[in-house]
């Protein structure tokens, strides 16, 4: 009968290693807003959304169109998928 190749010991050293990547996945650097997978991004192209505006007086988060969301991403009304709150578009309307 052959020896197990992996300890106990080992065994819960990798689990362990394992978790710690799952950690920093999950949030240590932060979500992705910009993740369009599966997304139609017509609309976004069309009115030249950017993750990041040049403008910090016309950021998304500034908009009426927007909705923030949990994990950081928000939404427009105006197309699908995830917006980044500090992106910006052609559309953008000033919060009254
Ligand atoms: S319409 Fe407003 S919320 Fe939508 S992408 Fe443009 S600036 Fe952002």
């Amino acid at each position: 009968m052959s020896k197990p190749v992996h300890s106990r010991r080992v065994m819960l050293q990798i689990l362990g290693a394992g978790g710690a990547l799952a950690a920093v996945g999950c949030g240590s650097s932060g979500p992705s807003c910009n993740d369009t997978t599966g997304v139609d991004t017509t609309m976004r192209t069309t009115l030249h959304y950017v993750p990041a505006s040049p403008d910090p007086a016309r950021r998304c988060s500034a908009c009426s169109l927007y909705t923030g969301g949990q994990n950081g991403c928000g939404t427009c009304q105006l197309f699908p998928g995830p917006v980044d709150p500090n992106g910006g578009c052609d559309s953008f309307v000033a919060r009254a």
